[in-house]
């Protein structure tokens, strides 16, 4: 291909020659193209590779005709041909962008086109190291990372837009500086000045990278984490000439991976350390503890009852309950110690290096009473209690797992035992657990294999002495343990669940078994059974004491149902509906245990009971007791006002019920009359009672 040339020469002969002398090109051939004025070059400029200038013509001269043909098209390569009185002219045109000049008398077949294919060739290579060196720019300064760059000696020759910014400096200012000055670099954690990486990177000739957690401090003192990695730079030789250093700002990322972090291992609702962090720290400090010989403690709380609060009051008041619990607990121990939550209502405090247990039953106490103030939760009056269980390192375990486990064990234990109360683990509550669980497990099969028997406790009349009702107790004819009390099964049907069949069994059977009663002619009395909290909440209990009411064909007023205090607290609002339901269907309502609970006089009148049961504890100590004395009293008083029957419970001694009998206690139950005794028994009981009562 050839290259297009135009010859602005106003000499025909001159031009002739010139042409001649390019048409003899040994190399690419140039393709000319001739006009005499200016005015028609400046019209030809399109295409052209190059430009051979007479500076003197007709339509203009010297610089000015140089100038008009630069400014049209400043990037072809002009050579200039000229007489040598205008060499002075022709240098000044140099300098304001010619390529050359070429003395006219001295063109020849040779020099002339190799000038000009120098020329056209350096103009090429010019352009696109312009445009590559552009290219580089518009990039360096259109991506997110900073770049800066040395010279060997490590001093700052090139910042682009995004260095600038970060470091404070311009281009123009950094220049020449040495790069720890634009670029002052610390330690995170320490503070102290870093080396910059340059240097290292120039000696060594390699790439290298600042550790991690590198703050940069900005000419303004603001500052930003970053990240950055440094490599070298060589020349053709392939010596370092200078280093390249690429940066970023890391602040975002590093306070989000610090946010993600805290969470993972802190609790939403309350900020504690969750489970995973609290395994983290008691793994960690039974590693020190080990390492020192120290002591440790780890307190496993559990909150009495919380469960109601939030089924009554709602999730909100519930949570915000815990947070104040979260509150209360921080307050009571040491900056060093750890408060976690571990789930729900559940919490857990370390405390490093107790020295002895009492250390850890202080601790205890002092949480338990930090939580017994009221928590005011908007216009709630919240009380709250906790059953906390306490095992210490290394006495009861050196890993987490037997730790928390024993813990967990110990809180059981102390909230069975009393709730607001805490219990030290001790081994004998392993063999326990261990009991309640094969007892769970063979419980499941307790009714089909007909296991379950129902004893029968009369309840007499204080006045005349005659039976005026019983109460249904059950037990579990176990195969190998023989017979077991309720008070060792029950509370495990009601966590598993087994509770509820187990309840229809005996709402059946005692139903069943009243009307057997009646049937053989005995004169008919209330049998009453004992309904749990789990029972009454279960669907479909009222429909189920209907329907088996109506399948004996038993009257409802000969059933009664005992349920506990705590019942009435739980979630009144649907209790009192489930309460007045089952009153509609005309059986009796007693509240057993009555006194242990929480319930006051407004509570009690605004549900449907028939019967107040005075809590065995009450009557025991009722003799020597004087403000058990003073409750039984109340009680009794309570229930006459209140249009209540009243039941005293345990009665075991004469003295016992000499007291009842001068406060005109109308009702009682007691070994002191009748232990609990089979169904048969019970009925011989009852022909011998109608006998004696035919006597009397
Ligand atoms: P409770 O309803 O308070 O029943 C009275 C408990 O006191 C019975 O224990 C009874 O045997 C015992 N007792 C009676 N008179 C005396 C006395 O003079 N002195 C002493 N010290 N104790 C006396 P039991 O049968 O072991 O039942 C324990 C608890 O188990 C019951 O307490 C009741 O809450 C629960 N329970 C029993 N049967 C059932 C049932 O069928 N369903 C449910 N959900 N719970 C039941
Ligand atoms: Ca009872
Ligand atoms: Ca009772």
């Amino acid at each position: 291909m050839s290259q297009r040339v135009l010859l602005i020469q106003s000499d025909a002969a001159a031009a002739k020659t010139i042409v001649g002398a390019l048409g003899h090109s040994s190399g690419e051939p140039f393709h000319v193209e001739w006009v005499r004025r200016c005015s028609e070059g400046l019209k030809r400029l399109d295409g052209m590779e190059a430009i051979l200038l007479d500076l003197y013509l007709p339509d203009c001269q010297g610089i000015e005709t140089f100038d008009r043909l630069f400014r049209a098209a400043p990037s072809i390569p002009i050579l200039l041909l000229i007489d040598p009185q205008h060499e002075k002219t022709a240098r000044l045109a140099v300098q304001c962008g010619a390529q050359d000049y070429l003395f006219k008398d001295r063109l020849d077949a040779y020099l002339l086109p190799k000038t000009l294919g120098t020329m056209i060739e350096r103009a090429a290579y010019g352009e696109a190291l312009f445009e590559e060196r552009e290219r580089a720019q518009v990039t360096l300064n259109s991506i997110g990372d900073a770049v800066v760059s040395t010279d060997v000696s490590g001093r700052v020759t090139y910042l682009n837009v995004v260095a600038e910014d970060l470091t404070g400096w311009s281009q123009h200012e950094a220049a020449g500086h040495p790069l720890e000055e634009v670029l002052q670099i610390i330690d995170g954690t320490t503070r102290q000045v870093m080396q910059n990486p340059t240097a290292l990177t120039i000696r060594d000739d390699q790439v290298s990278a600042l550790p991690p957690n590198c703050v940069l401090i900005r000419r303004d003192g603001v500052e930003a984490a970053i990240e950055d990695s440094t490599a070298p730079i060589h020349d053709s030789r392939g010596t370092v000439t200078g280093s390249v250093m690429v940066f970023h700002d890391v602040s975002m990322v590093r306070a989000m991976t610090r946010k993600m972090a805290h969470l993972a291992q802190h609790d939403s609702l309350t900020d504690l350390p969750n489970r995973v962090l609290l395994n983290d720290r008691l793994h960690e400090a039974i590693i020190l503890s080990r390492r020192h010989q120290r002591e440790l403690s780890v307190l496993f709380l559990d909150l009495d009852r919380f469960k109601h609060i939030n089924d009554s009051l709602g999730h909100v008041v519930g949570d915000r309950l815990l947070q104040s619990v979260a509150q209360r607990l921080l307050s009571c121990v040491r900056g060093s110690d750890t408060v976690g939550r571990q789930g729900g209502d559940e919490f857990v405090v370390l405390l490093w290096e107790v020295r002895r247990a009492e250390d850890a039953a202080i601790a205890a106490t002092k949480i338990l009473e930090a939580l017994r103030k009221p928590h005011l939760i908007d216009e709630h009056e919240l009380h709250i209690t906790a059953s906390i269980g306490i095992v210490t390192y290394p006495e009861d375990g050196t890993d987490v797992e037997t730790l928390m486990k024993k813990a967990d064990l110990a809180m059981y234990h102390a909230k069975q035992a009393r709730h607001d109360s805490y219990q030290f683990f001790k081994p004998e509550m392993n063999a326990r657990a261990i009991e309640r669980q094969s007892l769970e497990d063979t419980l499941h099969y307790a009714i089909e294999r007909q296991e379950l028997v129902l004893y029968y406790q009369p309840k007499f009349n204080l006045a005349t002495g005659g039976i005026i009702g019983a109460e249904a107790l059950i037990r579990w004819r176990h195969p190998q343990r023989g017979l077991v009390p309720p008070g060792q099964f029950i509370s495990i049907a009601e966590e598993c669940g087994l509770i509820v069949p187990i309840g229809r069994w005996v709402l059946r059977e005692a139903c069943r078994q009243a009307r057997a009663w009646q049937i053989l002619g005995l004169p008919p009395l209330c049998v009453a059974i004992n309904v749990s909290a789990v029972e009454l909440r279960a669907p479909g209990f009222v429909a189920g004491v209907r329907a088996t009411l109506k399948e004996m064909g038993l009257e409802p007023c000969y059933l009664e149902l005992e349920l506990t205090e705590t019942v009435l607290i739980e979630d009144s609002r649907s209790v009192a509906d489930v309460l007045k339901e089952l009153k509609d269907i005309g059986v009796l309502l007693a509240l057993d245990d009555f006194g242990t609970g929480y319930s006051n006089l407004s509570q009690l009148k605004r549900f449907p009971i028939d019967a107040l049961k005075i809590d065995q504890s009450f009557v025991r100590d009722l003799a020597v007791d004087e403000d058990d004395a003073g409750i039984v009293t109340a009680v009794i008083g309570m229930g006459k006002s209140l249009h209540m029957r009243v039941v005293a419970e345990g009665v075991e001694t004469r003295e016992q019920l000499e007291i009842l009998r001068e406060h005109g206690c109308p009702q009682g139950q007691g070994y002191y009359f009748c232990r609990p005794v089979p169904a048969e028994q019970f009925r011989q009981l009852l022909e011998n009672d109608t006998a004696a009562m035919a006597v009397a």
